[in-house]
Formats: C-alpha cells, sequence, structure tokens
C-alpha cells in the first residue's frame, strides 16, 4: 500500500510551494488507493503558532485536501510522539549506533582548526553517558539516495559528520523525529521539496539502523519568482490564503500548482484534478526551478471562472458582493461580469456602481474623462436619455449621434459618460450597465455630473 504523508512546519503562512508538494503526494495516494497521512511538525514550539497549523489545515481543505476522502488520514501532531522519538534515541545508543558527546563547539573548533569541519568524532569511543547523541556516520564509502526526480545522487560518507539526534537533555532533533515517524507511520514515499535533499543521506542511515529499507525519495524542484529567484515570503506574494481572498478558484489554483514542475506530457494545461490524478507520475517530475508565473495563473483563473454555469459563478461571487446588494439586479449583469473578470474580487469594482446610491468617486478617473467637451456629451446625452428607447442598442446610437453633433467618435463621446454613471473608466459594457441602472438613475447620474 502507498502511503505518502505531508509533513509541514507550522512556522508561517501556508506556502504555495507547500500546497505544491501536498498536491503531489495527495495525487500518489488517490491514484493507488493509499494512504496520504497530514503530519503536523510542530516541535519547535519557540516557532509555532497554533494559528498557522489551522491555516495549515483549512487551506489544504480548500484545495481540497481533507477527511472528505478515505485517502486522508491525520492530522497528527509530531509533538504528541515525543515519547517514540526518545526510544528511538536509547535504541541507536544500546545498539552502540549513537553515542554521547560533551564538546562543545569551541573544542570542536580548537581541534579541527575551522567552523566548517564538522564534528571531528573525538568522543566516539570514550563511552560517555551524557551529553549530545550523536549518530555514528560511516568513515568511507558512499550513501546512495535513488530519487525519483533527481535519479542516482551520491554523498561521500567521509563528509558526512557524526550528526546529533538527541541534545543534551534528551530532547530529539528533527532530523530523528522525522524519520521515526516516518518508519512508524508505514510511510513508502518521501515526496518532498529540494531543500532536504542534503538531509536524505543522513536521514536513510536512520531507517537503516532503525531496521527498515529506506522509503521512495523523490524530491520536487524548487519554486521561483519572473528573477529566478527563490519564492520568498518576504518578497513574493506565497500565502495560499491571499489567493483565495483574492477570489482564485481553488480548482484553478491546483490546477497551476500540479504543473509547477510538472505535466501531462501534451500540450495540455487546463486540466480538472480528477484527469490529472491517474496521469501523475514522480518520474515525469522535472529537475529544473518551476516558474511561479503569477500572469499565467490569472489567466488561468479566468479561464476556470469562463468555465463556470452562471449560476455557480453567480453563486461564487457572493462574498465579494454586499450582503444587502439586491441579487436580482447583480443577476443581470452576471454574464457581462463572467467573462471580465479573472479573480472574483474584481467584481466588486465592476458592478457597484449598480447598488451605490452614487458611484464611487475617483478624481483622477475624473479628470481624464471630464476634458473640454465633456459636459456637452453629458447635456446632450441627458437630453437624449429622457426619451430615448430602454435598449442596448437604442442608447448607444443616441451616444454615436450626440458626439457626431460635436465631432466625436463614440470611444471619445463615451468617457465621460461612463465616469458619470458608473465612477469609473472601465468597467461592463457601457449601454447594457446603463440598460439595468435604469432610465431614472441615469439621468439623476449626468445630471450630477454636469453640476
Ligand atoms: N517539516 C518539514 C518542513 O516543513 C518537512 C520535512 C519533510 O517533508 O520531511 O519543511
Amino acid at each position: 500500500e502507498v502511503r505518502v504523508r505531508f509533513a509541514p512546519s507550522p512556522t508561517g503562512m501556508f506556502h504555495v510551494g507547500g500546497a505544491r508538494s501536498a498536491l503531489f503526494n495527495w495525487a500518489l495516494a488517490q491514484q493507488s488507493g493509499g494512504r496520504f497521512v497530514l503530519r503536523i511538525e510542530d516541535t519547535d514550539a519557540a516557532r509555532n503558532r497554533p494559528e498557522w497549523t489551522e491555516g495549515i489545515i483549512s487551506a489544504l481543505a480548500w484545495i481540497g485536501v481533507d477527511g472528505g476522502s478515505p485517502c486522508f488520514e491525520g492530522p497528527y501532531f509530531q509533538s504528541a510522539y515525543e515519547q517514540q522519538h526518545r526510544e528511538a534515541a536509547a535504541l541507536l545508543r544500546k545498539d552502540g549506533r549513537a553515542y554521547h558527546c560533551t564538546c562543545t563547539r569551541e573544542e570542536v573548533k580548537a581541534r579541527t582548526g575551522s567552523e566548517h569541519q564538522g564534528y571531528d568524532g573525538h568522543c566516539r569511543d570514550l563511552g560517555r553517558t551524557e551529553g549530545a547523541l550523536r549518530f555514528r556516520t560511516p568513515d568511507d564509502g558512499v550513501t546512495v539516495v535513488e530519487d525519483q526526480v533527481r535519479g542516482t545522487v551520491e554523498f561521500p560518507n567521509d563528509a558526512m559528520e557524526d550528526f546529533v539526534i538527541a541534545r543534551g537533555d534528551g530532547s530529539p532533533l528533527f532530523v530523528l523525529a522525522n524519520v521515526v515517524d516516518d518508519v512508524e507511520m508505514r510511510i513508502t514515499h518521501v515526496v518532498r521539496a529540494e531543500e532536504h535533499l542534503s538531509n536524505t543521506p543522513k536521514q536513510q542511515l536512520l531507517w537503516a539502523a532503525l531496521g527498515h529499507p529506506p522509503p521512495v525519495w523523490a524530491h520536487v524542484p524548487v519554486i521561483v519568482n519572473e528573477k529566478r529567484q527563490k519564492l520568498s515570503k518576504r518578497r513574493d506574494k506565497v500565502a495560499l490564503e491571499s489567493y483565495r481572498d483574492e477570489g482564485y478558484l481553488p480548482e484553478a489554483m491546483v490546477n497551476y500548482l500540479m504543473l509547477l514542475g510538472w505535466g501531462p506530457g501534451d500540450d495540455r494545461e487546463i486540466m480538472p484534478w480528477a484527469e490529472m490524478v491517474p496521469l501523475f507520475s514522480l518520474a515525469d517530475v522535472n529537475l529544473s526551478p518551476a516558474f511561479f508565473d503569477e500572469k499565467k495563473l490569472r489567466a488561468f483563473n479566468g479561464e476556470y471562472i469562463r468555465a463556470l454555469p452562471l449560476e455557480v459563478f453567480i453563486r461564487r461571487c457572493a462574498p465579494w458582493l454586499d450582503a444587502d446588494w439586491d441579487r436580482d439586479t447583480f443577476a443581470r449583469v452576471a454574464e457581462l461580469a463572467q467573462t471580465r473578470v479573472a479573480v472574483l474580487s474584481e467584481i466588486t469594482a465592476n458592478v457597484d456602481f449598480l447598488f451605490l446610491a452614487e458611484p464611487v468617486h475617483d478624481q483622477a478617473s475624473w479628470d481624464k474623462a471630464m476634458k473640454p467637451g465633456a459636459a456637452e456629451m453629458l447635456s446632450g446625452y441627458a437630453a437624449r436619455v429622457e426619451t430615448v428607447n430602454w435598449d442596448p442598442e437604442s442608447l448607444k446610437t443616441a451616444l454615436e449621434e450626440v458626439g457626431a453633433g460635436h465631432g466625436l467618435k463614440l470611444g471619445k463621446a463615451q468617457a465621460p459618460i461612463r465616469v458619470a454613471v458608473t465612477g469609473r473608466t472601465v468597467g461592463l459594457p457601457l449601454f447594457e450597465s446603463i440598460e439595468v441602472l435604469g432610465r431614472e438613475r441615469t439621468l439623476d447620474r449626468l445630471r450630477t455630473a454636469l453640476a
């Protein structure tokens, strides 16, 4: 049985890179009828916060990774297994695979002459009974990591120091806790970010010392921004939550994240989750850094929005509409809006003119539209609006005629009218907007703009 895991540390907002790793694991579990274990690695008490744990769980649920599927197991909390981590440390000590060491950093440095030399094995055979516990690494040969993405990666053992697995007070280090949990949870595949590759030879030695063959390893490529820099929370918009709050659809997000380092092998990009699951394969994951292209993600999202049935689109706009905005009125412009927004949050500015007593006032838009001649447009059009047939075609013809009277093409004639009526220089098609707004309110706004 395939048992994969996702093991985030709750030390910050949930990152798109974490979401990508989670989805790769989720696809593996689902395609094989295996299990996906969520394990919160919460042992760094100083850096953990409960709200970040909640953020991870709710963000995963948003992209469909939760207990709604029989594949899902957990969440487990690493801090609950400290006893097992301590027992494993004691076992390794008893078997002679680990030994106590009392050396200070300064002592090691004085002996080796360098900060970077690593531990020199001084306490290896001194039979100490206290101090930090170090794992005895082989002196020669290589540790060979078979990685599904990176191929065979060899780590010379003489470059691997005897590393610490538990502190002097007995508390286990992350490298040990991570392996013990994977062993006890019977994890078969460890699929995670490339940054963990350097820990892997140590972890593989621990797996062996605990009596188990290593899991299948797969280290997925880093994600970079448009400057080819590793995505970082200080520089880039990386929190999954911020995409959710901007009105990205989870299905678009899932689709896009899956393509960060993987592809179905043909030209298709837009592909629903259910179709990707059976096609996903670690062997097809790229080595090269994956570019997180926000523009492309937006374009994906726009496509997903346009593909929604109208009533679903209307329902999903709800969080971006004020509770007291009339839903029937919104429904009349929803189809127009659906073809124009790339993220759902844009809906608000596209339709607010229908619901606000007065359109928003933005001085820059106003200055841009209200050029010399604008007053003539406003008054001329107001006169026509009083009696014109109330349909978009007639509303348009009327403005064309008013414009022509002043030597203006429709585009130019339209600008002051649009700003007067909607408050903005861009938005939904103008004459459909006016139709829905109604004669009285339109007249009112044209006259207000003239005053
Ligand atoms: N808790 C580790 C992290 O958040 C996970 C390491 C792993 O997946 O093995 O980076």
